[in-house]
């Protein structure tokens, strides 16, 4: 058996992510020891029930202080205090990085709190569902994916490779980017279309000509895709957008400017301009598909019944 990456990873946050990576470093032995710590004894029983790790802290402190790698997976918002707790404790040399979907805000929290003994690195994989808790994850998730990480200028670039390394030993593809610039691709790619399925399935439920269970009962038409998106966690996707307001408002504006377009063009009989339009898109669908991205199958590959419209 090869030596793992690490001796002691440390994970603070054993959610969807969190657990995810407890069953990835398991399966490919990429840990001698798995340390787990998360904010509630409910979910440390739950992680322990689910054998997860090695040992089980009720606090961040204590958890991190033998690790050679601690990953943060916690919603944001939360990101600070856990660096605060953690700083303090934390090994000489040993890396830190997150996991989480906005990176300026992040580093602008955990930074002063990480002492310069330790490195500072961190990523952000894109990768997920719209499931939360430890029972959620699952060793796979992050196979064929990227993970993006943001270090700080300066950064020890030996920390960087073994990080990086971890993450590719997890299935994932590396990329290295300026957090500012991760923030705004991220608010398009991922932040505005969460924002757009809460909103229309928010304005569903609003509708008083069509009811509720019409909407139900038609949903194979296309309504059901958004609420994948607007089933994802609360507490995460108010943080996110909290976190990244900058970037997502820049893309909300952009986005109304875009809809009122496409509100003229329908209002105007415009053809052309929705063919166009509706045309251009397809094309994008079929470079993710090609990408490797998602899958080729109609219809995301559903069994599908017969009774389906897909319109
Ligand atoms: P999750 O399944 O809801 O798990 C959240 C974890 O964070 C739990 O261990 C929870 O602890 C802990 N936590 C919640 N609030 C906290 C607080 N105020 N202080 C300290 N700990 C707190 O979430 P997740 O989906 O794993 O997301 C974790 C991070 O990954 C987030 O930053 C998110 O942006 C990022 N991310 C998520 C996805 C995705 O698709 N879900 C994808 C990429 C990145 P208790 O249960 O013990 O309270």
């Amino acid at each position: 058996m090869t030596k793992p990456l690490f001796e002691t990873v440390a994970l603070i946050g054993i959610g969807l992510i969190g657990s995810s990576l407890a069953r990835v470093i398991r399966a490919k032995g990429l840990a001698g020891e798995v340390a787990i710590a998360t904010r509630s004894a409910e979910t440390l029983e739950a992680a322990r029930a689910l054998g997860l790790g090695d040992s089980y802290f009720g606090s961040n402190a204590e958890a991190v202080a033998k690790a050679d790698l601690v990953i943060v997976s916690v919603p944001v918002g939360a990101s600070e205090a856990v660096a605060r707790e953690i700083g303090p404790h934390l090994k000489p040399g040993a890396i830190v990085t997150d996991v989480g979907s906005t990176k300026a805000s992040v580093v602008r929290q955990m930074q002063p709190h990480i002492p310069d003994t330790a490195h500072f690195v961190p990523g952000h994989p894109i990768a997920g569902t719209e499931q939360s808790g430890p029972q959620a994850g699952f060793a796979e998730l992050f196979e064929g994916r990227w993970c993006i990480l943001t270090p700080p200028a300066g950064t020890d670039a030996g920390a960087i490779a073994r990080l990086a390394e971890f993450w590719e030993a997890c299935g994932s593809t590396v990329e290295e980017m300026d957090p500012d610039h991760h923030d705004l691709v991220l608010a398009i790619v991922s932040h505005l279309p969460h924002i757009i399925a809460y909103n229309i399935v928010g304005t569903a439920d609003d509708l008083e000509a069509v009811t509720k269970s019409e909407v139900i009962k038609y949903s194979a038409s296309g309504f059901r895709d958004f609420t994948r998106l607007a089933a994802s966690d609360p507490v995460m996707w108010r943080d996110v957008c909290l976190h990244n307001k900058d970037a997502i408002l820049e893309m909300l504006a952009r986005f109304s400017e875009d809809l009122s377009s496409l509100q003229r063009a329908i209002r105007w009989g415009d053809g052309d301009k929705l063919f166009e339009l509706f045309t251009r898109t397809r094309g994008i669908r079929r470079s993710i598909v090609e990408a490797g991205q998602d899958t080729d199958a109609p219809n995301f590959g559903r069994n599908a019944p017969k009774t389906d419209a897909a319109e």
